[in-house]
């Protein structure tokens, strides 16, 4: 079901995407959809999150509850519903889904498999053949001590439902599986006590494929194109910075491609359902490839794309799910850089903006989360350069002069801009002659010292591979849609039952 017509928002004809989840990935997607003219229903499980700030509606639900996701999107009669996290009740979508009440992105069976690493890695594996890390499942303590024992260590250990390396642990020995199962128990997102044990892939360096599943305009058909390969450093499980293009040996880069295709195809029926961007997260060792996990969204170390690309994954996205046609070209090499909250509070400040934003070369999202924690990700500073090394220092050399300040930050809040650093001298005066000229009065702020400090880097939990080897430059392969072995799917995307909205078919 794509969009036809696209309506006004705020009226019977509008064209109504529902997402769940309204973090900073969220934000950017309903940005992206408000510049078509959809009208966007932001939910989230707390009142104020960053992409309830800028849709046309905010509901705030426990998105656990299959009742309560049921009940909003009754309410507000979504054409398309995006899950834009995890944690969702996904029976309440695949029952959407199957009543035709809203299309699901990617789709219902997407939304749950990835929901669950079992489920995806036996997909992965079982189904698809791709190459993974080798892995068992246990669902006691025992149980884990025996898988960890054939898997052999060191091996890594992680809830099967959990993200973003909660819950995960790396065993060096089997001195380190008690204190794994515990960890994993906790950091579960729900209460459920299976595991998997993974080998631990010594991989020189990892990627993001973003590949995108969206109609090719040429046959009417998905096709399947990608993003150049995003390099990544992940501490705690979390992304720290990432970078636009990661290079690649062209044997790599083209497994990379053809895992990322059949991954991604699997996500849909292969026909007309699957539209999206999908985050496929992949390892890399020489010419060897591991697929590790995929994300059926936006993924975070993409934020990078809104400085590297020609669409950021936000708009090809937005693009994709309305059927209409996208383009993966790159504007230049780029970097991002996060800007972590640092402090316990609500409504923290940021001084140093104009100080980050000085360098040309750089940008800055702020997402205006209520609530910060120390390691909460609160921003992100991303930047162009000729080479992603020098992006990656600017980057994160903007994100360092932010400076987050407690709510109560009135005494130690800078008040004035620093002035840029000039390269030609200034005139000794504090008259700006040309301004002057010009009938304007030139305000010159008095250069003060500003203490920095780097923003802290807990040292990461797991060996990383050894530093990132500059290595042949990815060649970008044709642009255009390929699906898996080169082939476009074939076949027209059928009609789809149901509710047909206005401009739609
Ligand atoms: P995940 O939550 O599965 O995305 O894992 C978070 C991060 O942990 C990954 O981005 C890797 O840096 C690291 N990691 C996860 N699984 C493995 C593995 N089997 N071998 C080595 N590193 C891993």
């Amino acid at each position: 079901m794509v969009a036809k017509v696209i309506g006004t928002p705020l009226s019977p004809t509008a064209v109504k995407v529902l997402l769940l989840g309204s973090g900073e990935l969220g934000k950017e997607v309903t940005i992206a959809l408000q510049r078509f003219g959809v009208e966007v229903i932001a939910v989230d499980r707390y009142a104020d999150a960053p992409a309830h700030q800028v849709a046309h509606h905010a509901e705030v639900i426990d998105m656990m509850d299959p009742d309560q996701v049921r009940a909003v999107i009754d309410k507000h009669r979504p054409h398309y519903v995006l899950p834009e996290i995890e944690a969702i009740a996904t029976e309440a979508l695949e029952r959407v889904e199957a009543e035709s009440i809203a299309e699901v992105i990617p789709s219902a069976k997407a939304v749950s498999a990835t929901l669950n690493r079992e489920r995806i890695r036996r997909l992965a594996d079982e189904e698809l053949g791709l190459p993974t890390s080798p892995y068992l499942f246990a669902g006691s303590l025992e149980e884990m001590r025996a898988a960890a024992g054939s898997i052999g260590f060191p091996c890594v250990v992680k809830p099967v439902m959990s993200s973003s390396g909660k819950g995960q642990s790396v065993l060096r020995g089997p001195e380190d599986v008690d204190a794994a199962w515990e960890a994993a128990r906790t950091g579960a997102r729900v209460n459920n006590d299976r595991v998997i044990v993974e080998g631990f892939v010594e991989f020189d360096y990892e990627i993001t494929l973003l590949t995108v599943r969206a109609v090719d305009p040429a046959t009417g058909r998905l096709a399947t194109y990608f993003c150049d390969p995003i390099g990544h450093r992940q501490v705690d499980g979390d992304y720290v910075e990432s970078w636009q293009p990661q290079p690649m040996s062209p044997a790599a880069y083209d497994i990379a491609r053809s895992i990322a295709a059949r991954i991604a195809t699997a996500m849909g029926d292969g026909v007309a359902t699957g539209r999206g961007v999908f985050g496929v997260e992949l390892f890399i060792k020489g010419d060897e490839v591991y697929f590790s996990e995929v994300s059926p969204r936006p993924h975070d170390t993409g934020l990078v794309t809104m400085a590297t690309q020609r669409l950021s994954e936000f708009e090809l996205h937005a693009r994709a799910v309305l059927g209409l046609p996208v383009n993966t070209i790159a504007r230049a090499p780029g970097a991002s850089a996060v800007i972590y909250g640092e402090h316990e509070d609500t409504a923290i400040g940021f001084a140093g903006v104009a100080d980050a934003l000085a360098d040309p070369d750089v940008d800055l999202r702020l997402f205006g989360k209520p609530e910060s924690y120390a390691r909460r990700r609160m921003g992100v500073a991303v930047a162009t350069a000729p080479t992603i090394e020098i992006a990656r220092e600017k980057a994160t050399r903007a994100a360092g002069l932010v400076t987050p300040l407690r709510a109560d930050h009135d005494a130690e809040t800078p008040t004035e801009i620093k002035p840029i650093p000039q390269t030609a001298p200034s005139p000794a005066d504090d008259t700006d002659t040309e301004a002057m000229e010009a009938g304007t009065q030139a305000i010159r702020v008095p250069e003060r010292p500003i203490r920095r400090e780097a923003p802290p880097m807990p040292r990461p939990p797991m060996p990383q591979g050894p530093p990132q080897r500059p290595g042949p430059m990815a060649q970008p392969g044709p642009r255009g849609p390929v699906g898996p072995g080169g082939q476009r799917p074939a076949g027209p995307p059928p009609p789809r039952p149901g509710r047909i909205p206005p401009g739609m078919s």
